[in-house]
C-alpha cells in the first residue's frame, strides 16, 4: 500500500462526464489516484458517474473550461469538447472557443503548475485525408470554412497551443490524436454511426447508412484507447506526440451496418441517406509510432466491442423504455 501511496497523484480531466472521460476516470481511480473531472455537463452527463457517487478520491466539478481554473494537480488531461458533429454544429462558436479558449486556459493552468497535459486531438485534424493510411506526418486536408471547421480547425489550434507552450514555456506536453472511438457510454442519439446503428437496430428502425456506405472508418474500443492515453501521459518527457490511437481494421459503413445486424440478431432494412458535408471518404490509423513508442496496439476486436456496446445500449432503452 505504501508504494500506491507515494505514487498516487491528483490528476485533472476535463470533460470528465463524458464518454471517454468517465471511462478514463475509472481507470485513474482504479490505479490509486485522486481524480478531479471538470465538466460544464453540454454532452457529458452525470449519470456516466453516478458509480462513483461518495467515492473518497473523486470529484466532480461544474466547469467551462472557456474560463480560468485554479486548481492544485499534478496532472492534467484535458477531454473537454463535444465530440459528435450534432453536439459540436449545435453552437459551432462555443466549439472553437472551447478547443482554444479551453487550451489556453489549461495551458495556463500546466505552465504555473509546471505539470504535464495531455490534449484529446482528433483525426480530424487530417480532414478528408489525401494520403491512405494517415501517419503523424501528414498535414491534413481540412476545410476551413465549412460545417466541421469549427470542431477541426479548432481541434488543430489548440495543437498549435500545445507546441507553442511546449517550446515557448516549456510545458511538458503529450498530444494524441485519437480515431473513432466507440463503446460503453456512448450519447444514445448523438449522431454517431456506431450509436446510431445500434440503436436503429435495437429498436427496429431502419438502419441510415448516409451516401453509398462505401466510405471507411477504423473503430476502436473504449478500453484500447485510454490503455494509449495512459500510456502516453506515463511516457518520457521528450515524447510530446502527436501520436495516432486507433484501431487500424478498416470497414466500410455498410459492413459496420451488417456487422450490427447479425449481433443484434435485428431485422431492420438499410435505408440511404444523403452524405452530409465534408464527410471524410476513408480514414485509418497508422499507428506504427504508438506500438515502437509506448508498445501500444488494440487488442479487442470489433465483435467483441460491439457486443459490450449492444448490451449497454440494450440495458439503457430497457432502462428509458415508459413500462
Ligand atoms: P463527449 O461529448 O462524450 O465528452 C466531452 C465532454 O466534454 C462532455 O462531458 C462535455 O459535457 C464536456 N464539455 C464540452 N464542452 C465543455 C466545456 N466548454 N467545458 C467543460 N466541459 C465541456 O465526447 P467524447 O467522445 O468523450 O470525447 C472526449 C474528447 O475526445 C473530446 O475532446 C473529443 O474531441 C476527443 N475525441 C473523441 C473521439 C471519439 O471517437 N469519441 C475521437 C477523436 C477525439
Ligand atoms: N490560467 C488558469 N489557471 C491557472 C493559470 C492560468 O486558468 O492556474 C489561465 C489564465 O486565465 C490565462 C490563461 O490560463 O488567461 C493562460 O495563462 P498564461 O500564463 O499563459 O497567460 P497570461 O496569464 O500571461 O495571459
Ligand atoms: N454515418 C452513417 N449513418 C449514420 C451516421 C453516420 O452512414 O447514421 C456515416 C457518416 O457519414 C460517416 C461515418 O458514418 O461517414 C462515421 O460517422 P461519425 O459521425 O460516427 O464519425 P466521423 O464522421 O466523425 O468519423
Amino acid at each position: 500500500m505504501a508504494r500506491l501511496y507515494d505514487s498516487r497523484k491528483r490528476i485533472l480531466v476535463t470533460g470528465g462526464a463524458g464518454f471517454l472521460g468517465s471511462h478514463l476516470v475509472d481507470r485513474l481511480l482504479a490505479q490509486g489516484h485522486e481524480v478531479l473531472a471538470a465538466d460544464n455537463l453540454f454532452t457529458g452527463t452525470k449519470r456516466n458517474l453516478d458509480h462513483l457517487h461518495n467515492h473518497p478520491r473523486f470529484e466532480l466539478m461544474r466547469h467551462d473550461v472557456c474560463f480560468p481554473l485554479y486548481v492544485e494537480v499534478d496532472e492534467i488531461y484535458n477531454l473537454a469538447c463535444p465530440a459528435s458533429p450534432i453536439h459540436y454544429q449545435h453552437d459551432p462558436v462555443q466549439t472553437t472557443k472551447t478547443s482554444v479558449h479551453g487550451a489556453i486556459n489549461m495551458l495556463g493552468l500546466a505552465k504555473r503548475l509546471k505539470c504535464r497535459i495531455l490534449q484529446a486531438s482528433t483525426s480530424e485534424v487530417y480532414g478528408d485525408p489525401a494520403v491512405h493510411p494517415q501517419p503523424e506526418s501528414y498535414w491534413g486536408n481540412v476545410n476551413p470554412i465549412g460545417s466541421r471547421s469549427c470542431y477541426d480547425e479548432g481541434k488543430r489550434c489548440a495543437e498549435t497551443l500545445f507546441f507553442d507552450y511546449h517550446r515557448q514555456h516549456r510545458v511538458e506536453i503529450k498530444v494524441a490524436r485519437i480515431f473513432n472511438t466507440y463503446g460503453p457510454r456512448m450519447h444514445l442519439r448523438d449522431g454517431r454511426v456506431v450509436s446510431n446503428f445500434i440503436t436503429q437496430a435495437l429498436t427496429g428502425e431502419a438502419i441510415t447508412l448516409y451516401g453509398e456506405g462505401s466510405q471507411t472508418r477504423s473503430f476502436c474500443y473504449v478500453d484500447d484507447l485510454i490503455e494509449g492515453l495512459l500510456r502516453l501521459m506515463a511516457s518520457p518527457e521528450e515524447v510530446t506526440g502527436p501520436i495516432n490511437f486507433g484501431n487500424p481494421v478498416e470497414f466500410t459503413m455498410i459492413e459496420l451496418a451488417e456487422r450490427v445486424l447479425t449481433l443484434t440478431r435485428a431485422k431492420s432494412k438499410l435505408i440511404h441517406q444523403p452524405l452530409p458535408a465534408d464527410d471524410p471518404r476513408q480514414r485509418r490509423p497508422d499507428i506504427t509510432l504508438a506500438q515502437k513508442t509506448l508498445g501500444w496496439e488494440p487488442t479487442v476486436s470489433l465483435e467483441q466491442g460491439l457486443g459490450e456496446t449492444i448490451a449497454y445500449f440494450r440495458q439503457l432503452i430497457s432502462s428509458l423504455s415508459p413500462h
